[in-house]
């Protein structure tokens, strides 16, 4: 399918769940979340539907993202479900890599295909401060379960402050480096303020080349993540709420106050 401005969409990126086992000092508030009703969330069964129906009118790759997609209850599950859907030919997952350990195998088995983790410094307590609580070492293993089942390429998302030249990001870059693993530097968005910015060595944030829709966790299908528009897929079903996201998808985005990642899918 082709939106307003010649551009191909064949790219969904679904969010599965609003809630997070991390609260990274860039994506949360360390409390006082209002977190969505169990109610709003959408079912595995009307998120393989969006997604049948996202496949049928040309949609070829999906990523599966949250909040943190891998504390939603069943999760291997939808992937599998997912998965079954004729015609996908790139399921993907971005993750924190803290359950990655637990999954990874069972998550090859149900027909994912690639992992994205996100790693922005080798220092464990710096990752301790930067996550609120998270312990690096779990991700580090996380990262090497991806890579024994056979994940691949296995990337890498590290979000630095200024650029791919600070510390982190270089330890990040060497590490990913000796791993056999891709680096993905994003450049840390402020919420509040809106800003975003083109992501190096991948495609976000490069609106001429944009290909993506995005599901939101209580099913809201987004043309652009910095614009406030949004398709309800209970309201429309799901295959008007995409074609109203494709026909109103801007030429390039601007501002998105929300300041809502985790529902959103970042
Ligand atoms: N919980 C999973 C994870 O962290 O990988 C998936 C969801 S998270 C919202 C997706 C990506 O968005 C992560 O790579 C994260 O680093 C990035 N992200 C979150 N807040 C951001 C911000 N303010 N600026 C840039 N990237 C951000
Ligand atoms: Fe959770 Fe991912 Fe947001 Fe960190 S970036 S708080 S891991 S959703």
């Amino acid at each position: 399918m082709y939106d307003n401005f010649d551009r191909r969409i064949n790219y969904l990126r679904i969010s599965v769940t609003d809630r997070c086992n991390l609260r990274c000092v860039y994506c949360m508030p360390e409390d006082g979340v209002k977190m969505l009703q169990h109610s709003e969330v959408l079912s595995f069964e009307e998120i393989t539907e969006i997604t049948r129906v996202a496949v049928s009118l040309g949609v070829n790759k999906v990523r599966i993202t949250g909040g943190e997609p891998l504390v939603r209850k069943g999760i291997v599950n939808l992937v599998e479900m997912v998965a079954a859907i004729p015609g996908i030919d790139d399921l993907s997952m971005t993750t924190n890599g803290i359950l990655l350990a637990k999954y990874a195998t069972q998550l090859k088995e149900a027909g994912l295909n690639r992992v994205n983790v996100s790693l922005d410094t080798l220092d464990g307590a710096k990752y301790k401060l930067l996550t609120r609580g998270g312990e690096l070492i779990e991700v580090l293993m996380g990262i090497q379960a991806a890579k024994e089942v056979g994940f691949k390429p296995l990337k890498i998302n590290c979000v630095v402050r200024d650029s791919s030249e600070e510390r982190d990001a270089k330890l990040v870059a060497e590490y990913c480096k000796q791993n056999g693993l891709e680096v993905r530097f994003i450049h840390q968005m402020n919420l509040t303020e809106g800003h975003f910015s083109v992501v190096e060595g991948g495609s976000g944030g490069d609106c001429s080349n944009c290909n993506r829709l995005r599901l939101t966790a209580n099913g809201k299908l987004m043309p652009c993540l910095f614009s406030e528009l949004e398709y309800d897929v209970r309201l429309l079903g799901a295959e008007k709420a995409i074609r109203m996201a494709l026909d109103n998808k801007p030429a390039c985005g601007s501002m998105n106050l929300t300041g809502e990642f985790y529902n959103i899918g970042g």
